[in-house]
């Protein structure tokens, strides 16, 4: 079996410390080239050492001093900024990157290594949402396989495996309810980032928790998926799952239905995607169903939950509005955790910068990043007017 080279764009975070574990216990199946961060410096550097990795890129330049005196008696190239990410991403010594990056950070490196011909192991959704026209076709065009990190896409290519396009019914994307699903409506605008970040099941970063809490996560999966299974929206559905054990499913027209189980652990999804079309030999954890004779399924509550209704109107109005909402959402979503907004802010500054900014119904990458400009703006001056 030949050794895969790995880059790892946020290795630092919660998927990314995770994909180590994959590779630490897969040694004779991938080399670490170039581990990306943003601020951790310190633990890119104990990264970088433990995987002895090529080189090493660290987004905020202010560490870069630091992270390489913390390497200088290595031979390993330290790197810093935006355009390091980017050349590491299309760098010809890797065969798979694996992008693990929060935000629209992630778009622009995911189309580079897409154009060099790399193999793309995605976590950072917001590539699919933003720019999920144009990826898939770069993809198609270079005839690269994009392998979905995020659970319930994991759960709904495996679903699909052997399976012909024409047989799909509905895609059914479950959802935990995150960490506010037994709060009232009424009682939302009291929330505090503390009680939003203690997700019930799943342990991941501070912003994509945030985003299960509003469900814009979900409304962002629905874009992804219809990117990466090509399906109309109106064909993806949304469920309730508190248990998080029904990763998704596949409703298929003869009326089967496919789901995939599992224990809610990053590691399966990222190893599935890391080691396609082959599967772990060893999972983390036995996972057995005697441990859940209960799993329910239950309808969004539409109204408790506007920001899923949002993104199928994203959907439906194409072009930059998906680019619009994630702009706004991040925004908003650092000052909800900062404690300068409250939880309905969130839903609040999106619906601004929907109803306010400009539209293009074809961008280009450009446009992306303009329309990501003018969202956030947009975002900053409603919660400043608040
Ligand atoms: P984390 O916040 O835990 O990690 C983000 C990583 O990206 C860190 O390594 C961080 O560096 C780095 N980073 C952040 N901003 C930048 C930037 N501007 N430039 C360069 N690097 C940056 O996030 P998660 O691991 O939770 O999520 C990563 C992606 O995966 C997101 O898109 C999320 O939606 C998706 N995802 C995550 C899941 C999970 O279980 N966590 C599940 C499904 C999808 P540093 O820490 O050094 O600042
Ligand atoms: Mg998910």
């Amino acid at each position: 079996m030949s050794i895969e080279k790995l880059t790892i764009l946020g290795s630092t975070g919660s998927i990314g410390t995770q994909t180590l574990d994959i590779v630490r216990r897969n040694p004779e199946r991938f080399r670490i080239t170039s581990l990306v961060a943003h601020s951790r410096w310190q633990e890119l550097a104990e990264q970088a050492r433990e995987f002895s990795a090529e080189s090493v890129v660290i987004g905020d330049k202010n560490h870069y001093r630091a992270l390489k005196e913390a390497l200088a008696d290595t031979d390993i190239e330290v790197m810093a900024g935006n355009e390091a990410i980017e050349e590491v991403a299309r760098s010809y010594r890797s065969d798979t990157v694996v992008n693990a990056l929060v935000g629209y950070a992630g778009l622009h490196p995911t189309y580079l290594a897409i154009e060099s011909g790399k193999r793309i192991a995605l976590a950072n959704k917001e590539t699919l949402v933003v720019g999920g026209d144009i990826i898939m076709a770069a993809a198609k065009r270079k005839g690269v396989d994009i392998l979905p990190i995020d659970s319930e896409h994991s759960a709904i290519m495996q679903c699909l495996e052997g399976e012909k396009r024409r047989s799909i019914r509905n895609l059914i994307v479950t959802c935990s309810g995150g960490a506010l699903r037994n709060i009232p409506r009424e009682e939302l605008h009291s929330v505090t980032p503390e009680v939003a970040l203690k997700h019930p099941q799943w342990s991941m970063g501070s912003k994509i928790t945030i985003d299960s809490a509003t469900l814009v996560n979900k409304g962002f999966e629905v874009i992804e998926a219809r990117w990466l299974f090509d399906i109309e929206p109106e064909r993806i559905k949304v469920v309730i799952h508190p248990q998080s054990i029904v990763h998704s499913m596949v409703e298929f027209t003869d009326g089967s239905v496919k789901a995939q189980l599992g224990n809610a652990d990053m590691h399966t999804p990222i190893s599935y995607a890391l080691l396609y079309p082959e599967r772990s030999s060893e999972a983390m954890e036995h996972f057995s169903i005697l441990d859940y004779p209960t799993l329910t399924f239950a309808e969004v509550d539409r109204e408790k939950y506007p920001a899923l209704d949002i993104a199928y109107e994203c959907l439906q109005r194409g072009g930059t509005a998906p680019c619009t909402m994630n702009g706004a959402n991040e925004v908003a979503v650092a000052a909800f955790l900062n404690h300068r907004c409250g939880y309905h802010d969130i839903v609040g500054a999106i619906r601004y910068a929907l109803d306010n900014a400009s539209f293009e119904i074809r961008p280009t990458l450009t446009c992306y990043d303009e329309a990501n400009d003018e969202a956030r703006e947009l975002a900053e001056r409603y919660l400043s007017r608040r």
